[in-house]
Parts: structure tokens; sequence; C-alpha cells
């Protein structure tokens, strides 16, 4: 562990300053929420699995041109990344129809989209998040328009990128949520990326594979993304 100043304390991380002023330590916490924090347990284990699994979705992305915060893992649990100023903003990408989109327009949940959605949360757990749309953004002074186009050309790429990756572990990628953070005037994707923060299915019996097991009481959390990072790692081999 790190005796560094805690800069923030989040519901999955606790970040910390890191030696370089220029760099921070996320630290992966066991903790599971869901329902923006109504529903919270402790889950041995989760974080150094999700610290694995969003090490080699980061390290994939960066391979194939990817901008990102990660400078190395530290730990199995603890990330050196840069620091960045992150725009208040969660960025959602949906390619099959599933949680608060099927539900908000009653549609049927597995629907494949001809082209993938975009949408824009303002992060805010006193608001619980709400929806914010891209004038809204631009009024509030969140992001400006240029931004606002290229974080949504970013998410566009990383979603073809991601959809091969996780079919070759057998899983369809249904949605997930990203953030960026500028430092100047670059724009590179931060936070992390596992089953917390997107919809895994397998694709022959569609089994969620991520954080709805736990929403929904569906299964061991630990155990199911120990199965995600076992499929990605043989994948990999
Ligand atoms: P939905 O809007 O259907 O609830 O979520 C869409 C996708 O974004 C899901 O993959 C979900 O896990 C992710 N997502 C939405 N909000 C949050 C959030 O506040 N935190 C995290 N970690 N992921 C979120």
């Amino acid at each position: 562990m790190t005796d560094e100043k805690l800069l923030y304390e989040g519901k999955a991380k606790n970040v910390y300053q890191a030696k370089q002023a220029d760099e921070v330590l996320m630290v992966y916490k066991d903790q599971a929420t869901a329902f923006n924090g109504k529903k919270k347990e402790l889950e041995p284990g989760k974080g150094v699995l999700n610290c694995k699994i969003s090490s080699l979705v980061f390290d994939y992305l960066i391979k194939n041109g990817i901008k990102t915060h990660l400078v190395r893992n530290v730990s199995d649990h603890e990330q050196l990344v840069k620091k960045t100023e992150v725009f208040p903003l969660e960025v959602v990408l949906r390619n099959i129809t599933a949680g608060s989109f099927a539900k908000k327009f009653d549609v049927e949940t597995g629907t494949h989209l001809e082209e993938p959605i975009i949408e824009f949360y303002y992060k805010s757990d006193a608001l619980d998040d709400p929806f914010i749309n891209e004038s809204q953004i631009h009024a509030l002074k969140i992001a400006d328009k240029q931004d606002i186009q290229y974080i949504k050309e970013l998410t566009l790429k990383i979603n073809q990128l991601l959809i091969p990756f996780f079919a070759q572990g057998n899983f369809d990628l249904v949605d997930f949520k990203l953030e960026f953070g500028k430092i100047g005037s670059e724009i590179i994707l931060v936070d992390e990326f596992s089953p917390d923060n997107c919809r895994l299915w397998d694709k022959q019996s569609h089994d969620s594979m991520d954080k709805d097991v736990f929403r929904k009481h569906e299964a061991d959390l630990v155990t199911t993304y120990q199965k995600v990072l076992d499929r990605l790692v043989s994948q990999e081999n």
C-alpha cells in the first residue's frame, strides 16, 4: 500500500498522489456497488481481477494506437497512471439493447443495433449521474464541441477494437462506459475497463458475465470475473 496523499475516494478505486507530480496511483478495491451505491458488498478478490482485466484491455488498446493514462502496474491491484483533467462524463456505447436503454424505451433486451449508440451522462453521485446531451455539455462548459466530437470518434474506434478482442474470448460486447481526460490539448482514455463497466454475454448461452450478476443476484461476482480473466488470458496464448 501507499502512504501517499489520498486524492480521491471512489466506489471501486482510490486515487493517490504518486511520487512524480504528473502521475497518480489507482488502487482497486474489493468493494462492489450497484444502483449508485445503494447496494454495496465486499467481494474479496474483485480488485485484483479488475486490475488484471483492465490491464489486458488497456495494453491491447495501446498496442492498437489508443492513447491511455496507463503507465504501468505496480502490484496486482495498483496501477500508476498519468494525472489528467478528467471530464465529468460517463460515455456509454451500446451495441446490443440492454440495461437502462431497454427499460427507458420499453424495448426487448438482446437486439443487435444497426449502429452503435453513444450516450453521455454527467458524473455526479449527488444528481445520480443524469443523462446529458451535447448542447448541455457545451452550455455547462464541460467540454467544447471539438472535444465532444473527438471523444465520440475515439469511443467508436475503441468499440471497433474491443468487439473482436472480446469475441476471441467468446463474449458479445453488449455495452460499456468509458471516461476520458485531458493532458494539455490531448484527450486520452482514463479510468478502467472491466466487467464493472461493461456488459459481456457468453456468445452461446447469452449468460451475463459482468456486474449484472451482482445487480441481479444471478451468480457469484468474483467467480464470474475470474472466468472472464481466464478466457481473455487463454485467447492470448
Ligand atoms: P446502463 O445505462 O444500461 O445502466 O449502463 C450501460 C453500461 O454502462 C453498462 O455496461 C454499465 O455497466 C455501464 N455504466 C453505466 N453507469 C455506470 C457507472 O456509474 N459506473 C460504472 N462502473 N459503469 C457504468
